[in-house]
């Protein structure tokens, strides 16, 4: 089953670009901007030996630290972002959807961080045989003024880029932040075309998923806290909730894997797609997430085959690239049954 799960031409929907970076990546990254001489690469080297015997939650969100240090240079961003999409590309996965947000420092401004993201895009996709979509995010954390020069930028590269800039993400610590100060600048993304992918229902605050359910999204992100009423809402409208079992049971937002939402989902035909998240930060792959929704939910091949033709229905992607996706899917699948 996890031989034909990797081979298995897969769509990554929900999928953070520093989070994304693998262990190996991150020491990849590390050389290449360091330099493997250097006492930053060492000290850095040292950190991971504590990683790898059992990693915690907090060392894990560690890990992010590095990332956001060793991406804060155009030349680390650039890196960065073609190892996120070289990793995506060797577990075998066709076509990815990845969200960032805009940083400004003192090398880069926000836009120079999206142009650099951007450029990678464009140049490596083809090289490494996937399909790359960005989703510039928001981070509900930062002023709202910080998600207005963000959509700003994406409006703007959007019409310069419109096959790869498909939508916004709306994401951030969700006990921070309120929701309805972003509802304009939400608006203006959506009335300029761009789909939003918003991280909902992460926590229990039933006001913030009805006002989010209110306002309306492309895809939901977690949905972990729907009520049955909410979870209806999702499948009438036919919004897919983003599942990403590793990263619910490791930041305990599920009780356990058994409790996850994905069996509801699965058993009431409502709409979904299985994701990473951060499968850097959570050590996982989305193979190895089909692989433990087998194990745990008992889904069959064809279940995953259905589900993966599910997650084409809903990218952000023309209706010509989806007919594409889904002629490598077929492809594979009659493969396997001969
Ligand atoms: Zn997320």
């Amino acid at each position: 089953m996890l031989q034909f799960l990797r081979n298995l031409p897969k769509i990554e929907l929900h999928a953070h670009l520093n989070g994304s970076l693998n262990i190996d990546s991150i020491r990849e990254l590390a050389a290449k901007v360091y330099g493997v001489q250097t006492k930053e690469f060492s000290t850095l080297c040292e950190r991971f030996i504590k990683f790898e015997k059992g990693a915690k939650l907090d060392d894990c969100f560690e890990k992010f630290g590095f990332v956001h240090e060793l991406t804060s240079t155009k030349e680390g961003l650039e890196y960065a972002t073609e190892l996120v999409i070289r990793d995506f590309a060797k577990d075998n996965v066709i076509y990815v959807e990845l969200r960032t947000t805009p940083k400004a420092n003192g090398n880069m401004s926000r836009r120079s961080y999206l142009d650099t993201v951007l450029g990678v895009i464009k140049n490596k996709s083809d090289l490494y045989k996937i399909k790359v979509k960005l989703l510039p995010s928001i981070n509900r954390a930062e002023p709202v003024a910080v998600a207005e020069e963000t959509v700003a930028l994406a409006v703007e590269l959007a019409t310069i880029e419109p096959e790869i800039i498909v939508g916004i993400d709306f994401s951030g610590n969700p006990n921070q932040g309120n929701f309805k100060d972003f509802i304009p600048v939400l608006s203006k993304a959506r009335n300029h075309g761009l789909k939003l992918a918003m991280h909902c229902a992460e926590v229990d605050n039933p006001v913030e998923i009805r006002e989010m359910i209110r306002f309306g999204m492309s895809r939901c992100g977690h949905g972990t806290y729907l009520s049955d009423s909410g979870f209806e809402h999702m499948k009438e409208e036919n919004i897919p909730i983003e599942c990403c079992l590793t990263s619910n049971v490791k930041s305990g937002t599920v009780a356990n894997i058994g409790a996850h939402h994905l069996k509801q989902l699965m058993a009431t035909c409502a709409p979904k797609v299985l994701c990473t998240d951060d499968s850097g930060v959570f050590d996982t792959t989305l193979s190895d997430e089909f692989f433990l929704a087998t194990e745990s939910f008992g889904l069959t091949k064809s279940q995953c085959i259905a589900l993966t033709m599910e997650a084409v229905e809903h990218a952000f992607a023309t209706r010509e690239e989806k007919l594409m996706l889904k002629m490598q899917i077929y492809k594979y699948t009659r493969l396997q049954n001969k």
